[in-house]
């Protein structure tokens, strides 16, 4: 027999994959470490889905997603053309990195950020260019030119993730006009934010912003997301789309998430409260909060060991998320829950800090 040989291109061979949040099989647990929704997604969600017919499945869906692209381009006063609807935002970035970035057309981002980005950009023989941001409150370095010269992209994740903070809109225009290359805003967490760039996408030929279902929708199971810019751009990554890239269920779903409004509005308002009463719990503790514009907040116990707080949060079953790294390590990331499970949470927190 023949013995096992690797015939993997070198790019990929040597790359580390993404390494998603646990999803833990345990029951009674409190799971605050993927910036899920805790509130269920809309009950036009629940009808939609209800009146799903299963003999259609026979037949492929609609591989442009017609109806969900307009209501997508309703919802952001835009035409059809300039939108493309994808299975998560993931889908979004791993075309668009397909697209824009190769070992000669480098990618820069944020620093740290979605640790995805350099995933993608190694599968295609890249590197991303790191933009620093400021260790202690995570505010963009002064010099964003200089550290993204030469690059065919920029990311940048507004809010920013894991950071939770977001910055000032005008650099971000600022820079696209001055940046010979694309500027994709990830806009992930854009519906707990108080502004978001979708006016830069629908203004400027080089701006491209993606959103999801994942955060806001309250659909992180549905997969799906889309992105939205320059119509030249949209038909380009088009192309390099699966051609079902959203299959039917998730397309009847999808479009009955994107025209439910009102709904989105009522929960973003509670996990905005939520985070106001965690940021101010936690600041009471001794903890440094970063300004958080998104669903989460990062924070520091007041012993800089984010480490230690993460360990001994798991023994007593609540789940955060850890990044290990000089900086990020000091911290840990918190999804806002219900208010019960926000209180469970304080309550944890201050006995291990008691002690
Ligand atoms: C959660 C998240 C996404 C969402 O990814 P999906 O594939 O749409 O679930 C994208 N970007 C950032 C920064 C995120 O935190």
């Amino acid at each position: 027999m023949r013995a096992y040989k690797d015939y993997f291109r070198k790019d990929i061979q040597s790359m580390t994959g993404y390494t998603p949040g646990e999803q833990p099989k345990m029951e009674r647990l409190i799971k605050l470490n993927t910036n899920e929704n805790p509130y269920p997604p809309s009950p036009k969600v629940f009808e939609a889905a209800r009146s799903l017919d299963c003999e259609r499945l026979r037949r492929y869906p609609d591989p442009l997603a017609d109806h969900l692209c307009s209501a997508i381009a309703e919802l952001n006063g835009c035409s059809r053309e300039q939108v493309m609807a994808a299975n998560g935002s993931d889908d979004v970035f791993t075309i668009f990195f397909r697209a824009f970035v190769d070992a000669n057309h480098p990618a820069a981002a944020l620093e740290p950020t979605y640790s995805l980005y350099k995933v993608l950009a190694a599968a295609q023989g890249a590197k991303v260019m790191p933009i620093p941001l400021n260790p202690e409150d995570f505010s963009l370095p002064e010099d964003l030119a200089g550290f993204t010269r030469g690059a065919n992209v920029c990311i940048f994740a507004r809010p920013n993730a894991p950071t939770g903070n977001t910055y000032d809109k005008e650099i971000i225009r600022r820079f696209a006009e001055n940046f010979d290359g694309i500027v994709m805003v990830d806009e992930a967490y854009a519906d707990f934010a108080a502004d978001n760039c979708m006016d830069l996408a629908l203004s400027m030929p080089n701006v491209l912003v993606s959103r999801t279902s994942s955060k806001s929708y309250s659909l992180a199971g549905l997969r799906f997301g889309y992105v939205v810019g320059n119509a030249r751009l949209i038909h380009g990554m088009l192309k390099l789309k699966d051609s079902y890239n959203l299959d039917r269920i998730a397309q009847t779903l999808a479009e009955a998430a994107v025209r439910d409004v009102e709904y989105r509005k009522s929960v973003v308002a509670k996990v905005l409260a939520g985070r106001a009463k965690l940021t101010a719990d936690l600041k009471a503790l001794g903890f440094r909060v970063i300004d958080s514009a998104a669903n989460f907040v990062f924070a520091a116990p007041p012993d800089d060991d984010g480490e230690k707080y993460f360990r001994a949060l798991r023994d007593h079953a609540i789940i955060v998320r850890y990044f290990p790294g000089a900086v990020t390590g000091k911290f840990v990331r918190i999804t806002v829950g219900t208010p019960e499970e926000m209180r469970i949470f304080i309550e944890t927190t201050q006995a291990i800090y008691r002690k």
